[in-house]
Parts: C-alpha cells; structure tokens; sequence
C-alpha cells in the first residue's frame, strides 16, 4: 500500500502545512501516518473564545483531543506523539526546560523516528525545509531529523535495533511559497478585501521560488478540509484569524495548489511534477 509519513512538530502544524494534500492522498487509499513531536503545552492560546482558566489548566489534554480530531478529519490512519515538550519561541525559558523538544539527546530523538520509518516503510516522507523566517526551535528540530531520519533509516550501520533498513523514495517539506503569496495577495487586492500578506510582502521584496524546486499540487477538492482541521485546533486557532481571512472561495479561484520542496530522492525526479509519488 503507498504510504505518506508526515513529521511535524506540534499540534496544528499538521493542518496549517499541506494538510489539504495529505487529505487528498489519504481519499484515494494512501495509508497516511502523523508524527507529531510535542504536545503544543507552550503555544499561546491564541483563539479569545478559548482563552479561559479551565482551558489554560488541561492545555496539553486539550491540544490532544483536537490533534485528533483534526487527524481524523485530514484522514490520518494513525497518529504517533513522540511526547517531547514544546520548546517555546525562541530565546524563552521554556527553551531551557529538561523535557523539551530541543533538549533530547540528538541520537535518541533520531533513533525513534528511523525506527518510524522502518517500521512504516513511507514511500514519501514529509518534513520542514531551512527556512528562517520562522525559526521555532522545534520546527528548526524536525528539519534536522526529517533530514537526517530520510538518510540513516536506509542504513544498515545506523541503528540496527530500530528494525531493518528502509529507503524511502522521496522526502519533501510543505512549504508556503512566493507565488502562492502573490497570488492570493494580488486575489484580495483585486476584490477590494483586506489582504493579510500585506506586510510580508514588503520582508519578502523581489524574493522568488528560484533556488529550489518547488512542486505544486492541485487540492481544490480537500482545500476545504484542510481548513476544517485548522479550525479543530480551537484552543490555537482563531476562526477569525490570520488563516482564514482569504476567504475558501477566493483561495479556490486564486491559488488552488498547496506547494511542497524536494529534500532528497532516491528515485528519477522529472520536473515539474503534479504529484508526490511521481517516479515511484
Ligand atoms: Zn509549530
């Protein structure tokens, strides 16, 4: 059975970074497993209707009941929670605390994602790209592994206890690209509705995709989807906020695509491709 191993790093990263893909690929019979890193006890509440003492006293209960519900609505067969604690923004104590994501021991934390990988045998393999503007210690934390669990779970010499090699086709990362900013932003400009890219536009300047290869995949049916596991995550998510102020119908018209780098092949690549499993 073709199957899709998704790293993420806390809760609601798996429905705000190709969320409506994965929801494709699991419709049409991909066997699609999430990984998520930490429990989100750290992020902020961010939705003002949920900010309430009996919310803030069970978060990290809270954030995994909408984990999976959000899993099940995007159509994840499974769900494993490696049970790190959220790192928290940068320069932060909670940077500093013995559970956190950033402060396991590199080969532990690797040696339990590879023995993921074998044991799931993903033919594509997501994680995060090096992106900078965005520099959460834990999603820093998933590029390294994703990276690093895509090589050493296909080599014999590392980890031998965690289950026999497996070489995973491809390994990409969703990724929130130039094109797809212009082109809702030039979509709500020209229907006279507040754009929320405004001022990320102005960081990003005359800044393109170019420089890395980019494969963009059509999910105008399961955009929707994607959107309803966002609003699940309602302890972290303001149906009133940033995610949502491109209204379905303008994202469907303007940009029906969600995008994702290539990190790593170990298949014949053919660009561009209109699908992940492209090749194997
Ligand atoms: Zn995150």
């Amino acid at each position: 059975m073709p199957t899709l191993l998704a790293i993420h790093a806390h809760p609601d990263d798996e429905s705000s970074k190709g969320a409506a893909t994965v929801a494709q690929y699991a419709a049409a019979g991909v066997r699609c497993v999430l990984v998520t890193a930490t429990g989100g006890e750290v992020g902020d509440v961010l939705n003002p209707a949920m900010d309430r003492p009996e919310v803030r006293d069970r978060l990290a209960v809270i954030r995994r009941e909408e984990l999976m519900t959000a899993a099940a609505i995007i159509g994840y067969a499974d769900v494993v929670m490696l049970g790190y604690r959220d790192s928290g923004m940068p320069d932060t104590e909670a940077n500093r605390h013995p559970d956190a994501f950033v402060n396991a021991a590199e080969d532990e934390a690797l040696e339990r994602i590879v023995a993921i990988v074998r044991k799931e045998q993903p033919d594509v393999v997501l994680g995060y790209d090096d992106n900078n503007r965005y520099r959460h210690p834990d999603h820093v934390r998933v590029h390294q592994l994703a990276t690093a669990a895509f090589e050493a779970a296909a080599d014999p010499d590392r980890f031998p206890g965690a289950g026999p090699p497996w070489p995973a086709a491809k390994l990409y990362a969703p990724i929130f690209s130039v094109r797809r900013i212009r082109a809702l932003h030039a979509a709500m400009e020209a229907r006279g509705l507040d754009s929320p890219f405004a001022e990320r536009l102005e960081r990003i300047g005359d800044a393109t995709d170019d420089g890395r290869v980019v494969t963009s995949i059509e999910v105008g049916a399961t955009l929707g989807r994607g959107r309803e596991a966002l609003r699940a995550h309602a302890t972290q998510v303001d149906p009133n906020g940033y995610w949502f102020k491109v209204p379905l119908e303008v994202a469907l018209e303007a940009y029906p695509y969600e995008d994702f780098e290539l990190l790593g092949a170990r298949v014949p690549v053919h660009h561009p491709e209109s699908d992940l499993f492209a090749g194997i």
